[in-house]
């Protein structure tokens, strides 16, 4: 039998870094790129520019592919049902998606599989949103449903007043409400299933995020109740299994001991994920390989940890452009540290890479501060330790 093509809407760094994993299992990846300048373009020998939210477009690329995946979740449902319809293999499928698209849809999947959510209501007006505050207490997190990402599309409002400074955000659709969760930590459950039900699960992690964008990452989630992390898992491959996610999907949690389970679910990713990227160097099988594996209804592979701990320190754009100029004095300085980039342009802020550090369960300080150090130096082309 012939390799097979898998096709993937969107061109960021999550496809660019399925294409090695797809070369090495001898699979042929395309992918639809926003633009001739996507991260992905350079690493897969076929890139069609389009816009995925034209069906056409969407129709064309498929038809040359055997099994169409994502890097984003921004393709419009109507469009992958109209593919599903005309017998394409779209994984996840649009019915599980809408629950990684709409923040809505996921809070009342959540409810219904019994799982721990946050206070949260569903509001239309400023009069809603205050009664839900007013009942929830205050602060609220105000979300938009669809679109946001990174902190884009989350507003925290201290009370009443600053809930009437919502106006410009209604009338596009209801939003949602929650409680601001009075949390310990951000965690993450990563899994990943198979078409024919095969389920993994990685160890749950620990992801710091700063300004609402995430950070840093350490694998397993240190001093983590044992209860809690299996506890975590469950609920993410059940929320995987009930939700008929093909794929990689991350459950993004609150730690909240004493409450629920130890957490409470935040919001679901259904493609290989930030809080997945230690997974490259410190599992067995790294997150892209599992997806496209899972996509493609092959068995998984080994969840394993590599050591026995992983930290992932991402590179965020600074001031410093040249990043291959860094790339000497950040090789030379953490020798043992694995460097991702992913061709972007540096913008302040933009997530233009990553630096994983593997060792020891018993090393993790020392893993944080070697992945720290070699991505400072990425980012600012100097040596945090050299400093006067
Ligand atoms: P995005 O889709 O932009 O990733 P999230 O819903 O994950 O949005 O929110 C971004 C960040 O905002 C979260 O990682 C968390 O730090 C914070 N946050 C979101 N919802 C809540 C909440 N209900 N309580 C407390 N903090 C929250």
């Amino acid at each position: 039998m012939d390799f097979p093509i898998i096709g993937v809407i969107g061109g960021g760094q999550l496809a660019r870094m399925m294409a090695p994993a797809a070369t090495a299992l001898g699979f042929e990846l395309r992918v639809l790129a926003e633009g001739p300048d996507a991260s992905a373009v350079p690493a897969v020998a076929n890139a069609t520019i389009g816009d995925y939210r034209d069906l056409q477009v969407l129709t064309d690329f498929a038809a040359g592919v055997d099994v169409v995946t994502f890097d984003h979740e921004h393709v419009p449902g109507e469009h992958l049902l109209a593919l599903v319809e005309k017998g394409i293999n779209v994984r996840p499928g649009p019915d599980a998606l809408i629950h990684a698209q709409d923040k809505l849809v996921m809070r009342a999947a959540v409810e219904r599989l019994g799982l721990p959510n946050p206070r949260w209501a569903e509001v239309s007006t400023v009069e809603e949103l205050i009664s839900f505050g007013n009942s929830a207490g205050w602060p609220v997190v105000l979300k938009t449903p669809r679109g946001g990402y990174d902190g884009k599309g989350v507003r925290v409002l201290d009370g009443a007043g600053a809930a009437g400074d919502c106006t410009d955000w209604f009338g596009t659709g209801p939003l949602l409400a929650e409680e601001k969760v009075p949390f310990r930590r951000e965690l993450s459950a990563l899994v990943a299933r198979t078409p024919s039900g095969e389920t993994v699960a990685w160890p749950v992690v620990e992801s710091i995020q700063v300004r609402g964008v995430c950070d840093e990452v350490i694998a397993p989630a240190p001093d983590l109740d044992p209860a809690v992390a299996e506890a975590a898992a469950a609920a993410a491959l059940r929320l995987a299994s009930e939700l008929g996610v093909t794929g990689v999907m991350a459950a993004e949690l609150f730690e909240t001991p004493g409450r629920g389970p130890g957490f409470l679910v935040n919001e679901l990713a259904m493609r290989p994920h930030n809080s997945g990227h230690w997974t490259m160097d410190g599992s067995v099988t790294g997150q892209f390989e599992q997806h496209l594996r899972a996509v493609l209804d092959l068995p998984l592979g080994s969840t394993d940890l590599t050591g026995g701990a992983a930290v992932m320190k991402n590179v965020l754009g600074g001031e410093n452009s040249d990043l291959f100029g860094s790339y000497p004095l950040a090789l030379a300085a953490e020798p043992a540290a694995k460097v991702h980039t992913y061709g972007k342009s540096v913008r302040p802020g933009r997530k233009i890479g990553h630096v994983n550090a593997v060792g020891s369960a018993d090393g993790v300080p020392a893993l944080r501060r070697s992945a720290g150090r070699a991505a400072a130096i990425i980012r600012d082309g100097r040596d945090p330790l050299k400093e006067n």
